[in-house]
Protein backbone atom coordinates (compact mmCIF):
# COMPACT_ATOMS: atom_id res chain seq x y z
CA UNK A 1 0.00 0.00 0.00
CA UNK A 2 1.38 3.59 -0.97
CA UNK A 3 0.20 6.89 0.90
CA UNK A 4 1.28 9.94 -1.07
CA UNK A 5 1.41 13.22 0.72
CA UNK A 6 2.39 16.34 -1.28
CA UNK A 7 1.43 20.20 -0.45
CA UNK A 8 3.60 23.00 -0.04
CA UNK A 9 6.32 23.88 2.66
CA UNK A 10 5.01 24.39 6.26
CA UNK A 11 1.79 22.40 5.61
CA UNK A 12 2.84 19.76 8.59
CA UNK A 13 3.23 17.03 5.65
CA UNK A 14 6.54 16.13 7.57
CA UNK A 15 5.16 15.65 10.86
CA UNK A 16 2.14 14.23 9.44
CA UNK A 17 3.63 11.51 7.34
CA UNK A 18 5.58 10.41 10.35
CA UNK A 19 2.75 9.89 12.36
CA UNK A 20 0.73 8.43 10.12
CA UNK A 21 3.22 6.01 9.11
CA UNK A 22 3.88 4.98 12.74
CA UNK A 23 0.00 4.50 13.34
CA UNK A 24 0.03 2.07 10.32
CA UNK A 25 3.46 0.35 10.68
CA UNK A 26 4.21 1.39 7.47
CA UNK A 27 7.38 3.07 6.53
CA UNK A 28 7.97 6.35 5.92
CA UNK A 29 9.92 7.95 2.90
CA UNK A 30 10.52 11.67 3.30
CA UNK A 31 11.60 12.41 -0.44
CA UNK A 32 12.12 16.35 0.56
CA UNK A 33 15.34 15.14 2.40
CA UNK A 34 16.78 12.89 -0.47
CA UNK A 35 16.96 16.50 -2.65
CA UNK A 36 18.03 18.00 0.58
CA UNK A 37 21.45 15.12 0.77
CA UNK A 38 22.17 16.41 -2.84
CA UNK A 39 21.92 19.89 -2.15
CA UNK A 40 24.44 19.70 0.85
CA UNK A 41 26.69 17.15 -1.27
CA UNK A 42 26.96 19.53 -3.89
CA UNK A 43 27.96 22.33 -1.57
CA UNK A 44 30.83 20.37 0.10
CA UNK A 45 31.60 19.49 -3.26
CA UNK A 46 32.22 23.14 -4.20
CA UNK A 47 29.36 22.50 -7.08
CA UNK A 48 27.31 25.57 -7.76
CA UNK A 49 23.63 24.79 -7.90
CA UNK A 50 22.77 26.00 -11.35
CA UNK A 51 25.24 23.83 -12.89
CA UNK A 52 22.71 21.18 -13.94
CA UNK A 53 25.17 18.44 -15.46
CA UNK A 54 26.93 18.29 -12.07
CA UNK A 55 24.03 18.74 -9.73
CA UNK A 56 23.01 15.51 -11.74
CA UNK A 57 26.57 14.09 -11.62
CA UNK A 58 25.84 14.46 -7.44
CA UNK A 59 22.36 13.17 -7.38
CA UNK A 60 23.91 9.87 -9.44
CA UNK A 61 26.92 9.53 -7.21
CA UNK A 62 25.27 9.23 -3.47
CA UNK A 63 24.17 6.09 -2.01
CA UNK A 64 20.68 6.79 -0.53
CA UNK A 65 19.44 4.67 1.99
CA UNK A 66 16.62 4.14 3.93
CA UNK A 67 15.39 2.03 6.76
CA UNK A 68 11.92 0.70 7.54
CA UNK A 69 11.02 3.62 10.01
CA UNK A 70 12.32 6.11 7.62
CA UNK A 71 16.13 6.53 9.02
CA UNK A 72 17.74 7.77 5.70
CA UNK A 73 21.89 7.11 5.52
CA UNK A 74 23.98 8.81 3.04
CA UNK A 75 26.73 6.57 1.92
CA UNK A 76 26.09 4.52 4.89
CA UNK A 77 26.40 7.05 7.37
CA UNK A 78 23.63 8.78 8.99
CA UNK A 79 22.11 11.90 7.57
CA UNK A 80 23.96 14.89 7.98
CA UNK A 81 21.66 17.52 10.13
CA UNK A 82 22.73 20.01 7.99
CA UNK A 83 20.67 18.93 5.32
CA UNK A 84 17.75 21.51 7.46
CA UNK A 85 20.32 24.33 7.83
CA UNK A 86 19.41 27.83 5.97
CA UNK A 87 21.50 27.78 3.23
CA UNK A 88 20.08 24.31 2.07
CA UNK A 89 16.76 26.04 2.62
CA UNK A 90 17.99 28.61 0.29
CA UNK A 91 19.41 26.25 -2.79
CA UNK A 92 17.29 22.94 -2.18
CA UNK A 93 14.80 24.16 -4.51
CA UNK A 94 16.83 24.86 -7.82
CA UNK A 95 18.95 21.82 -7.18
CA UNK A 96 15.75 19.63 -7.24
CA UNK A 97 14.77 21.76 -10.45
CA UNK A 98 17.29 20.00 -12.42
CA UNK A 99 15.67 17.12 -14.60
CA UNK A 100 18.70 14.72 -14.29
CA UNK A 101 18.69 15.33 -10.45
CA UNK A 102 14.73 14.38 -10.61
CA UNK A 103 15.51 11.24 -12.66
CA UNK A 104 18.12 9.72 -10.04
CA UNK A 105 16.32 10.62 -6.90
CA UNK A 106 12.37 9.46 -8.49
CA UNK A 107 13.90 6.03 -9.87
CA UNK A 108 15.17 5.57 -6.29
CA UNK A 109 12.20 6.38 -4.13
CA UNK A 110 10.26 3.93 -6.36
CA UNK A 111 12.82 1.34 -5.85
CA UNK A 112 12.62 2.04 -1.46
CA UNK A 113 8.83 1.98 -1.96
CA UNK A 114 9.16 -1.12 -4.04
CA UNK A 115 11.39 -2.86 -1.11
CA UNK A 116 9.56 -1.72 1.48
CA UNK A 117 6.20 -2.32 0.79
CA UNK A 118 3.70 -0.42 3.28
CA UNK A 119 5.05 3.40 2.47
CA UNK A 120 3.69 6.77 3.24
CA UNK A 121 5.49 9.35 0.96
CA UNK A 122 5.98 12.46 1.53
CA UNK A 123 6.69 15.38 -0.66
CA UNK A 124 5.90 17.87 -3.54
CA UNK A 125 5.43 15.70 -6.69
CA UNK A 126 4.21 12.26 -4.69
CA UNK A 127 0.93 12.64 -6.23
CA UNK A 128 1.48 13.58 -9.41
CA UNK A 129 4.93 11.89 -10.50
CA UNK A 130 6.18 9.64 -8.27
CA UNK A 131 3.01 7.32 -7.32
CA UNK A 132 0.49 8.76 -9.34
CA UNK A 133 -1.18 4.75 -8.94
CA UNK A 134 -0.94 5.59 -5.11
CA UNK A 135 -3.40 3.75 -2.89
CA UNK A 136 -4.42 7.01 -1.38
CA UNK A 137 -3.11 10.80 -2.46
CA UNK A 138 -3.96 13.08 -0.06
CA UNK A 139 -2.98 17.15 -0.74
CA UNK A 140 -1.80 18.93 2.66
CA UNK A 141 -2.72 22.44 3.00
CA UNK A 142 -2.74 25.68 5.08
CA UNK A 143 -2.54 29.33 5.11
CA UNK A 144 1.16 31.23 4.21
CA UNK A 145 0.73 32.85 7.51
CA UNK A 146 -0.12 29.55 9.75
CA UNK A 147 2.43 27.83 7.55
CA UNK A 148 5.13 30.58 8.93
CA UNK A 149 3.78 30.68 12.38
CA UNK A 150 4.44 26.60 12.75
CA UNK A 151 8.20 26.67 10.83
CA UNK A 152 8.82 29.37 13.16
CA UNK A 153 7.79 27.75 16.56
CA UNK A 154 9.53 24.88 15.22
CA UNK A 155 13.31 26.53 15.03
CA UNK A 156 12.18 28.14 18.02
CA UNK A 157 12.28 32.29 16.02
CA UNK A 158 8.87 33.37 16.64
CA UNK A 159 10.31 37.22 16.23
CA UNK A 160 11.46 35.99 12.33
CA UNK A 161 7.98 34.74 11.61
CA UNK A 162 7.60 37.61 8.62
CA UNK A 163 10.86 36.42 6.89
CA UNK A 164 10.01 33.21 7.30
CA UNK A 165 6.57 33.43 5.44
CA UNK A 166 8.47 35.33 2.92
CA UNK A 167 11.02 32.21 2.39
CA UNK A 168 8.39 29.78 2.50
CA UNK A 169 6.37 31.71 -0.56
CA UNK A 170 9.55 32.13 -2.38
CA UNK A 171 10.06 28.30 -2.62
CA UNK A 172 6.43 27.70 -3.34
CA UNK A 173 7.02 29.98 -5.91
CA UNK A 174 9.71 28.38 -7.34
CA UNK A 175 8.46 24.69 -6.60
CA UNK A 176 5.37 25.81 -8.69
CA UNK A 177 7.02 27.73 -11.93
CA UNK A 178 9.65 25.04 -12.26
CA UNK A 179 9.43 22.43 -16.35
CA UNK A 180 9.64 19.57 -14.04
CA UNK A 181 7.57 18.16 -11.70
CA UNK A 182 6.01 21.82 -10.65
CA UNK A 183 3.89 21.44 -7.41
CA UNK A 184 0.33 21.29 -8.33
CA UNK A 185 -2.90 20.14 -7.10
CA UNK A 186 -4.09 16.91 -8.42
CA UNK A 187 -7.51 16.88 -8.77
CA UNK A 188 -7.34 12.89 -7.46
CA UNK A 189 -6.31 14.08 -4.23
CA UNK A 190 -8.10 14.34 -1.29
CA UNK A 191 -7.61 17.92 -0.39
CA UNK A 192 -6.90 18.78 3.56
CA UNK A 193 -6.46 22.01 5.20
CA UNK A 194 -4.74 22.14 8.18
CA UNK A 195 -5.36 25.65 9.54
CA UNK A 196 -6.28 25.10 13.24
CA UNK A 197 -5.51 21.46 13.62
CA UNK A 198 -3.29 19.64 15.16
CA UNK A 199 -1.39 16.26 14.27
CA UNK A 200 -4.05 13.74 15.22
CA UNK A 201 -6.68 15.77 14.05
CA UNK A 202 -5.14 15.66 10.47
CA UNK A 203 -3.83 11.97 11.02
CA UNK A 204 -7.53 10.87 11.94
CA UNK A 205 -9.06 12.54 8.85
CA UNK A 206 -6.32 10.54 6.64
CA UNK A 207 -7.28 7.53 8.70
CA UNK A 208 -10.91 7.54 7.71
CA UNK A 209 -9.65 8.35 4.36
CA UNK A 210 -7.96 5.16 4.40
CA UNK A 211 -10.74 2.99 5.47
CA UNK A 212 -13.21 4.53 3.24
O1 LIG B 1 9.80 18.87 2.01
P1 LIG B 1 11.06 19.69 2.14
O2 LIG B 1 10.82 21.09 2.59
O3 LIG B 1 12.13 19.01 2.91
O4 LIG B 1 11.59 19.79 0.63
C1 LIG B 1 12.69 20.59 0.31
C2 LIG B 1 12.66 20.95 -1.18
O5 LIG B 1 12.96 19.79 -1.95
C3 LIG B 1 11.36 21.49 -1.73
O6 LIG B 1 11.21 22.90 -1.56
C4 LIG B 1 11.46 21.15 -3.21
O7 LIG B 1 12.22 22.13 -3.89
C5 LIG B 1 12.25 19.85 -3.19
N1 LIG B 1 11.41 18.67 -3.29
C6 LIG B 1 11.06 18.26 -4.55
N2 LIG B 1 10.31 17.13 -4.72
C7 LIG B 1 9.90 16.42 -3.65
C8 LIG B 1 10.23 16.83 -2.34
C9 LIG B 1 10.98 17.99 -2.20
O8 LIG B 1 11.44 18.90 -5.52
N3 LIG B 1 9.20 15.29 -3.84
Amino acid sequence: MIIAIDGPAGAGKSTVARRLAERLGAAFLDTGAMYRAVTLACFQRGIDPSDAQACAATARSLEIGFESDGTMTVDGAPTDPAIRSEDVNLRVSEVSAHAGVRETIVAQQRAVAERLGDVVAEGRDTTTVVFPQADLKVYLDASPAERARRRAAEVGRPDKVERIEAALRARDAHDSGRAHSPLRYDPQAALVLTDGLGVDAVVDRILALVEE
